[in-house]
């Protein structure tokens, strides 16, 4: 008998019927003999409709009060469940954030979960109840309602199953685990059986949008291990999803050289030309940028010539105009020749641990990229990853071609 935490997705309890399903599906591990506690979302489209309400009658909202309206969307949603699975005959008790108590810190519409009270779920699993928390929410200090960001119900059951010391925290959605790249582009694409967190995170940060980055980190550091369910199965007939783990549980026979192409086509680069090569000038373009609160993801500096150098930097797309006005300003002052920018490229990234203990994977991607015509702009590292930039247009064909280079269509030996 083990304890498990199931968290459903917006898609996952998006209908009545859907809701429904997720009843029967929660019943069966019950069935099975397993202490389930299921964290849920709002409806899918819900928190955007409560966002935009909000926006129409205040065009800033009011972050206590936009948490108050955001943080509804789950309570409908638990409220459902419960009832659904009470009509199977299985004995349900919903709770906000509040309730059970999730206390979180007061920065409203980010909050970050503090401490979670574990007494209220654990009565309630000793009588035989699935326990149906709402997740994104907590309440602070003075019980003020709190939101976790975008995406954080995945936090919330994590969080929950950390807490709970759970023995497996299953996160139910619309794919049917990690695949080696997105199979929308290339459809040879593989559902991997393990990921490690490592891996995880890298995919995360790099654009694979499964689970929510904070939650991956936060399973990583509490040691809860994570698996990617399609809800969307026929009861019965589940896959096995992808189990999201610690390298040393991985056989090595199992571990591929790489395990992933990741991409992201939400950055825009910029050039600051002809800057003074001296002390302090990266800083001088950075700080700004910094202070301004936008993000900087790759960066690279070129050999100075006759004590001038080209300095470049990746930033999100949406803050390409911002940045770029920004870097007019310092012009001047640091003494650069010209600004320049571009935002119509792609990031692309080859992710796997086995590089650590590999030689020559940047080799096989710049070849295989080179065969194909396709200019390399930025180029950054990491241990387990390798990221390059390139024209937006040959996104696609990139990935396609990574993909086979690495041979992650076949069924690793
Ligand atoms: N409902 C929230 C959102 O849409 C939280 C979540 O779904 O994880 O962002
Ligand atoms: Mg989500």
């Amino acid at each position: 008998m083990a304890l498990i935490i199931q968290k459903y997705g917006g898609t996952s309890v998006g209908t009545p019927e859907r809701i429904k399903n997720v009843a029967r599906r929660v019943a069966s591990w019950q069935a099975r003999g397993h202490r389930v506690v299921v964290v849920v979302s709002a409806m899918s489209g819900e928190t955007n409709r409560l966002i935009a309400l909000a926006k129409e009658v205040q065009a800033q909202p009011d972050p206590r009060e936009l948490d108050v309206i955001a943080a509804t969307g789950e309570q409908v949603t638990i409220g459902l469940l419960s009832m659904a699975l009470m009509d199977i005959g299985v004995k349900a008790r919903s709770y906000t954030g509040g309730q059970v108590k999730v206390l979180t810190d007061s920065a409203f519409t980010k909050a970050r979960i503090v401490s979670i009270d574990e007494g209220n779920i654990r009565r309630d699993l000793e009588t035989g109840h699935v326990v149906v928390v709402a997740g994104f929410q907590g309440v602070d200090e003075a019980g003020r309602i709190t939101t976790l960001g975008r995406g954080g119900s995945d936090t919330s059951a994590v969080a929950i199953a950390a807490a709970l010391k759970a023995d497996e925290c299953q996160i139910y959605t619309d794919v049917d685990g990690v695949y080696t790249t997105d199979p929308r582009i290339v459809p040879e694409a593989r559902r991997l059986e393990t990921v490690t967190f490592e891996e995880m995170l890298e995919m995360a940060s790099l654009g694979s949008k499964v689970l929510q980055i904070r939650s991956v980190e936060f399973a990583g550091k509490y040691k809860v291990k994570l698996r990617v369910l399609s809800s969307l199965e026929e009861l019965g007939q589940e896959g096995p999803g992808t189990l999201i783990t610690f390298e040393e549980d991985i056989k090595m026979m199992e571990q591929p050289i790489i395990s992933g192409i990741a991409f992201n086509r939400d950055e825009a680069k910029l050039t600051v030309l002809g800057v003074p090569d001296r002390p302090g000038i990266a800083y001088q373009i950075l700080g700004p940028v910094a202070e301004a609160n936008i993000d900087v993801d790759m960066i690279i500096q070129n050999v100075g010539h006759d004590g001038s150098t080209d300095f470049s930097f990746t930033v999100p797309r949406g803050e390409y105009a911002k940045a770029t006005a920004l870097l007019d300003q310092v012009k001047g002052h640091i003494g650069a020749r010209q600004i320049a920018g571009d935002n119509r490229i792609a990031k692309v990234s080859v992710v796997g641990v086995g590089m650590r203990s590999h030689v020559g994977i940047a080799s096989k991607m710049f070849r295989t990229l080179a065969e194909e015509g396709i200019n390399i702009q930025m180029i950054s590292t990491s241990e387990i990853k390798i990221s390059v930039v390139i024209d937006e247009k040959y996104l696609e064909l990139a990935v396609r071609v990574l993909h086979k280079a690495f041979e992650l269509d076949q069924v690793p030996a």
